[in-house]
């Protein structure tokens, strides 16, 4: 049986929305990305979106406040009653505490957080690859930069964070997509 109340935690670029689509497919659950939830809503020029637009440009994280508003209503949702893939949310540790919180309120646990690592050379490689197919507003070199910084100084210590409550599994994000693809779902068995 795989885990299905799920969090991949890894830099930017470390292939976690590729992970999480595949694992959408194979576990038939969501992919709760509040990247791309925040991105929708920048398009449709909502207030949220209004608000969040000037952080994303810049490569800056988003406000505590805004992120777990639009995380919360999200797993509220029916479709992830029976399990949920998380992307790019929690990334602080307010944040964490935050879905701490909702998740006991509803009566779950998170089951794993998979951490993906990945070289950093490597990590701005593949952010300027993807700058050039998919035109991302957030993946030019200076934006990139501080995305990085960003990591290391919030995000890294949510590593810790889960480790101490017995929930992760560290996998390394370099290789094929199939074979990261592998060490995931045996790190989730
Ligand atoms: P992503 O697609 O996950 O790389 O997110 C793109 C951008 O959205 C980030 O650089 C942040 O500006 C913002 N963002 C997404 N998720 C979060 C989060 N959990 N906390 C703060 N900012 C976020």
């Amino acid at each position: 049986m795989s885990a299905r109340r799920l969090l991949l935690l890894g830099p930017p670029g470390a292939g976690k929305g590729t992970q999480a689509q595949g694992l959408v497919d194979s576990l038939g659950i969501p992919q709760v990305s509040t990247g791309d939830m925040l991105r929708a809503a920048v398009a449709a020029g909502s207030e949220v979106g209004q608000q969040a637009k000037a952080f994303m440009d810049a490569g800056k994280l988003v406000t505590d406040e805004i992120v777990i508003g639009v995380a919360e209503e999200r797993l509220r949702q029916d479709d992830a009653k029976d399990g949920f893939i998380l992307d790019g949310f929690p990334r602080t540790v307010a944040q964490a505490e935050a879905l701490d919180g909702l998740l006991e309120k509803l009566g779950v646990a998170l089951e794993r957080c998979v951490a993906m690592t990945v070289d950093e050379d490597e990590l701005v490689g593949r952010l300027l690859k993807r700058a050039e197919i998919e035109g991302r507003a957030d993946d030019n070199e200076a934006s990139i930069r501080v995305r990085m910084k960003e990591y290391r100084e919030k995000t890294e210590p949510l590593v810790d964070y889960y480790r101490q409550r017995g929930v992760l599994a560290e996998v390394s994000g370099e290789g094929t997509i199939e074979a990261v693809a592998q060490r995931i779902q045996n790190a989730l068995a």
